[in-house]
């Protein structure tokens, strides 16, 4: 049976040291399984492959797989399930944020229930910024609000799959891809795996605000086509108030009106208010419409620059 740990990494020089070190402890620890660590790099400006390469030279159960630039973490962990031939597969961040010391016991939680996905719950989140705590709040909320689909909240990527959730994934060609949200639409039973999520061992997030942002576009438009909608009822919205308020000028006229405002103000606010609501609706329909778009390209998710396998 082999069990693979699969890795994202980008720019992480900083921690590779200290997490190989954690995995190498916590992988003695797990007898039951042949390990193999994937290691992807998503397209490293600093010494991230360098250093992978390193550990290669001694140790023969990492693999590498380098992308020829960054593609983004979904893309990398994508890239990582569809080379594993594992049994079962842990996906975890390199940053050492969720703690490989707790993966033996999801294994055996995995042993005993023979659950297909265990997926690490967070109860708590050290070291990151207010601002990161409340977004994540909210789109995780905000997607089960919208989507057909509920996903577990409070989670990220780190988890256990089995060979059956892997091979599953391995199906999946639309891009781009919200991976947590895939994982929970193959609909096969999940459990969580509550822990404290630690700050990170060094350096800053990788996440960017855009990437941030991205990823929260991504999922919600590969699992919900509410937003199309949006436009439906503030153009109702903008012709209920463009009515109320065409009754209150008549009003004015017929009875007061000393009171009317003569001129383009009130035209000015209907335009802004009806320009504002279709340029909203428009860019919600170009989205979706630029999503298709790269899909009917078909370009690859990532493309691998070296592979040592
Ligand atoms: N990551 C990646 N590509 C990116 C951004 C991040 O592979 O473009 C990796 C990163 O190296 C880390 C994981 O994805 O292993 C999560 O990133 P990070 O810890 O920076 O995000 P945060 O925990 O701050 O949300
Ligand atoms: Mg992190």
């Amino acid at each position: 049976m082999l069990l693979s740990f699969i890795i994202p990494c980008y720019n992480e020089e900083e921690v590779l040291n200290m997490l190989y070190k954690r995995l190498n402890k916590v992988s003695k620890l797990i007898d039951n399984y042949d390990i193999e660590f994937i290691f992807i790099n998503d397209g490293s400006k600093d010494k991230t492959e360098e250093i992978i390469e390193e550990f290669i030279k001694n140790d023969n159960r990492i693999k590498l797989l380098s992308f020829s630039r960054n593609f983004g973490h979904q893309a990398a962990v994508s890239c990582g399930i569809h080379y594993t031939n594992s049994d079962l597969a842990v996906i975890i961040d390199a940053d050492l944020q969720d703690p490989p010391e707790i993966i033996p016991d999801m294994i055996k939680m995995y042993e005993e229930t023979k659950c297909p996905i265990i997926y690490g719950k967070r109860i708590s989140r050290d070291g990151e910024t207010f601002f990161k705590k409340i977004t994540a709040t909210l789109f995780y909320r905000t997607i089960n609000l919208l989507s057909e689909v509920q996903f577990p909240v409070d989670t990220g990527d780190f988890r256990l799959i089995d060979k059956n959730v892997i091979e599953t994934y391995k199906s999946f060609e639309e891009s781009p891809k919200y991976i947590r949200g895939l994982i929970s639409w193959m609909g096969f039973e999940q459990k969580p795996f509550e822990y404290h999520r630690e700050a990170r061992a060094a350096g800053g997030t990788k996440y960017t605000l855009k990437k941030m942002l991205m990823l929260a576009i991504t999922g919600i438009m590969s699992f919900s086509t509410k937003p199309l909608k949006i436009s439906l009822y503030l153009g109702i919205i903008a012709i209920i108030s463009a009515l109320i308020f065409s009754i209150r000028v008549f009003y004015l006229y017929l009875f007061q009106p000393n009171l009317l405002v003569r001129g383009w103000a009130s035209t000015i606010i209907i335009i802004l208010f009806i320009g504002g609501i279709q340029l909203i609706s428009l860019s919600i329909i170009s989205e979706y419409l630029g999503n298709m778009f790269n899909e009917v390209k078909k370009r690859p998710e990532y493309i691998i620059k070296k592979k040592i396998f």
